[in-house]
Protein backbone atom coordinates (compact mmCIF):
# COMPACT_ATOMS: atom_id res chain seq x y z
CA UNK A 1 0.00 0.00 0.00
CA UNK A 2 1.46 3.46 -1.04
CA UNK A 3 0.97 5.78 1.59
CA UNK A 4 -0.23 9.02 0.84
CA UNK A 5 2.18 12.26 1.87
CA UNK A 6 2.21 12.54 5.32
CA UNK A 7 0.19 15.67 6.20
CA UNK A 8 1.36 17.99 8.74
CA UNK A 9 -0.97 19.26 11.07
CA UNK A 10 -0.56 22.48 12.42
CA UNK A 11 -1.51 23.30 16.07
CA UNK A 12 -2.85 26.83 16.51
CA UNK A 13 -1.52 27.91 19.73
CA UNK A 14 -3.44 30.34 21.79
CA UNK A 15 -0.78 33.47 21.00
CA UNK A 16 -3.12 35.97 20.03
CA UNK A 17 -5.10 39.02 21.97
CA UNK A 18 -8.40 37.44 20.76
CA UNK A 19 -7.48 33.71 21.92
CA UNK A 20 -5.89 34.85 25.30
CA UNK A 21 -8.18 36.04 28.07
CA UNK A 22 -9.22 39.29 27.85
CA UNK A 23 -8.18 40.40 31.02
CA UNK A 24 -4.90 38.73 31.37
CA UNK A 25 -4.13 40.82 27.60
CA UNK A 26 -5.53 43.94 29.06
CA UNK A 27 -3.16 43.78 32.37
CA UNK A 28 0.02 43.35 30.04
CA UNK A 29 2.37 46.03 30.43
CA UNK A 30 2.56 47.28 27.06
CA UNK A 31 0.84 50.66 25.95
CA UNK A 32 2.10 53.60 24.80
CA UNK A 33 3.92 56.28 26.34
CA UNK A 34 2.02 59.80 25.13
CA UNK A 35 2.32 63.01 26.87
CA UNK A 36 -1.16 64.20 27.57
CA UNK A 37 -2.51 60.63 27.65
CA UNK A 38 -3.16 58.28 30.54
CA UNK A 39 -4.09 54.81 30.78
CA UNK A 40 -6.72 53.13 33.67
CA UNK A 41 -7.45 49.20 32.74
CA UNK A 42 -10.12 48.35 35.10
CA UNK A 43 -11.24 44.80 35.95
CA UNK A 44 -14.22 44.14 37.90
CA UNK A 45 -15.16 40.33 38.98
CA UNK A 46 -16.81 38.95 41.97
CA UNK A 47 -16.50 41.13 44.72
CA UNK A 48 -13.38 43.08 43.17
CA UNK A 49 -12.01 46.23 41.46
CA UNK A 50 -9.00 46.05 40.24
CA UNK A 51 -7.74 49.25 38.72
CA UNK A 52 -3.97 49.36 36.73
CA UNK A 53 -3.37 52.88 36.10
CA UNK A 54 0.21 54.59 34.22
CA UNK A 55 0.86 57.82 33.23
CA UNK A 56 3.84 59.48 31.90
CA UNK A 57 5.55 61.49 34.60
CA UNK A 58 4.86 64.83 32.85
CA UNK A 59 1.06 64.58 33.44
CA UNK A 60 1.64 64.56 36.82
CA UNK A 61 4.83 66.66 37.33
CA UNK A 62 5.27 68.64 34.05
CA UNK A 63 8.50 66.66 33.41
CA UNK A 64 10.37 63.79 33.35
CA UNK A 65 14.30 64.46 34.23
CA UNK A 66 15.37 63.32 37.33
CA UNK A 67 14.39 65.95 39.99
CA UNK A 68 16.74 69.13 40.07
CA UNK A 69 15.35 71.51 42.75
CA UNK A 70 13.94 71.48 45.92
CA UNK A 71 10.36 72.39 43.39
CA UNK A 72 10.66 68.93 41.55
CA UNK A 73 10.81 66.74 44.49
CA UNK A 74 7.79 68.56 45.76
CA UNK A 75 6.00 67.61 43.13
CA UNK A 76 7.54 64.11 42.96
CA UNK A 77 5.90 63.42 46.82
CA UNK A 78 3.10 65.96 46.32
CA UNK A 79 2.26 63.13 42.85
CA UNK A 80 3.08 60.58 45.37
CA UNK A 81 0.90 61.25 47.83
CA UNK A 82 -2.28 61.56 45.26
CA UNK A 83 -1.15 58.10 44.43
CA UNK A 84 -0.85 56.79 47.54
CA UNK A 85 -4.53 57.52 48.19
CA UNK A 86 -6.64 55.49 46.01
CA UNK A 87 -9.90 55.98 48.37
CA UNK A 88 -9.93 59.82 47.59
CA UNK A 89 -8.59 59.46 43.64
CA UNK A 90 -10.64 56.35 42.43
CA UNK A 91 -14.77 56.45 44.33
CA UNK A 92 -16.53 53.63 43.35
CA UNK A 93 -20.44 53.87 43.46
CA UNK A 94 -20.77 54.41 47.48
CA UNK A 95 -23.59 51.81 47.70
CA UNK A 96 -21.07 49.22 46.56
CA UNK A 97 -19.65 49.51 49.97
CA UNK A 98 -15.97 49.23 48.73
CA UNK A 99 -12.23 49.48 50.43
CA UNK A 100 -8.98 49.21 49.64
CA UNK A 101 -7.16 46.02 49.81
CA UNK A 102 -4.10 46.80 47.32
CA UNK A 103 -2.28 49.68 46.72
CA UNK A 104 0.84 49.72 45.18
CA UNK A 105 2.68 52.37 44.05
CA UNK A 106 5.77 52.65 41.40
CA UNK A 107 8.02 56.23 41.10
CA UNK A 108 9.34 56.81 37.61
CA UNK A 109 13.01 55.33 36.72
CA UNK A 110 14.11 58.76 36.15
CA UNK A 111 17.16 56.89 34.50
CA UNK A 112 14.95 55.27 31.74
CA UNK A 113 17.27 55.28 28.57
CA UNK A 114 14.42 56.40 26.66
CA UNK A 115 14.53 59.77 28.37
CA UNK A 116 10.77 59.47 29.31
CA UNK A 117 9.51 58.29 32.59
CA UNK A 118 5.86 57.38 34.27
CA UNK A 119 3.95 56.89 37.25
CA UNK A 120 2.76 53.07 37.54
CA UNK A 121 0.09 52.39 40.25
CA UNK A 122 -2.12 49.11 41.07
CA UNK A 123 -4.86 49.10 43.14
CA UNK A 124 -7.57 46.63 44.54
CA UNK A 125 -11.27 47.24 46.31
CA UNK A 126 -12.76 44.65 47.85
CA UNK A 127 -16.98 45.24 47.42
CA UNK A 128 -19.19 44.05 49.46
CA UNK A 129 -21.85 44.71 46.87
CA UNK A 130 -20.89 43.87 43.84
CA UNK A 131 -24.06 44.47 41.99
CA UNK A 132 -24.39 48.14 43.28
CA UNK A 133 -20.91 48.77 41.53
CA UNK A 134 -21.92 50.99 38.57
CA UNK A 135 -19.91 53.90 38.45
CA UNK A 136 -16.22 54.74 39.27
CA UNK A 137 -15.13 58.46 39.52
CA UNK A 138 -11.54 59.43 39.13
CA UNK A 139 -10.93 62.71 40.86
CA UNK A 140 -7.60 62.05 39.92
CA UNK A 141 -8.15 63.82 36.66
CA UNK A 142 -8.04 67.12 38.78
CA UNK A 143 -4.73 66.11 39.37
CA UNK A 144 -2.92 65.70 36.21
CA UNK A 145 -2.03 68.57 33.46
CA UNK A 146 -5.12 70.12 32.44
CA UNK A 147 -5.78 69.23 28.86
CA UNK A 148 -4.87 65.46 30.04
CA UNK A 149 -7.25 62.61 28.86
CA UNK A 150 -7.09 58.85 30.42
CA UNK A 151 -7.99 56.30 28.01
CA UNK A 152 -9.74 53.63 30.38
CA UNK A 153 -10.48 50.13 30.14
CA UNK A 154 -13.17 48.30 31.64
CA UNK A 155 -13.42 44.19 31.18
CA UNK A 156 -16.69 43.61 33.88
CA UNK A 157 -18.91 40.69 33.58
CA UNK A 158 -21.24 41.99 31.24
CA UNK A 159 -18.43 42.63 28.65
CA UNK A 160 -15.48 45.29 27.81
CA UNK A 161 -15.85 48.67 26.43
CA UNK A 162 -13.56 51.69 26.24
CA UNK A 163 -13.88 55.10 27.40
CA UNK A 164 -12.17 58.76 27.55
CA UNK A 165 -12.06 60.24 31.03
CA UNK A 166 -11.05 64.50 31.15
CA UNK A 167 -11.76 66.53 33.74
CA UNK A 168 -15.20 67.80 32.49
CA UNK A 169 -15.58 64.12 32.43
CA UNK A 170 -14.62 61.88 35.24
CA UNK A 171 -17.37 59.37 35.42
CA UNK A 172 -16.12 55.95 34.27
CA UNK A 173 -19.16 53.60 33.80
CA UNK A 174 -18.84 50.06 34.96
CA UNK A 175 -21.40 48.16 33.30
CA UNK A 176 -23.76 48.70 30.99
CA UNK A 177 -27.23 49.89 32.67
CA UNK A 178 -30.00 46.91 33.26
CA UNK A 179 -32.32 47.76 30.39
ZN1 LIG B 1 7.68 61.13 28.06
Amino acid sequence: MSRGKRTLFVTLLCATATCAAAEDEMFEDHHAHEHGVATLNVAVDASRLALQFRSPAMNLVGFEHRPRTAQDQAAVSQALEWLRDPAGQFQPSAEASCRVVKSEVTPPDWEDPSGHSEFAADYEFDCQKQAALQHLYVRLLEHLEAETKIEAQVAAPDGQHSTELTRANTRLVLRKPVR
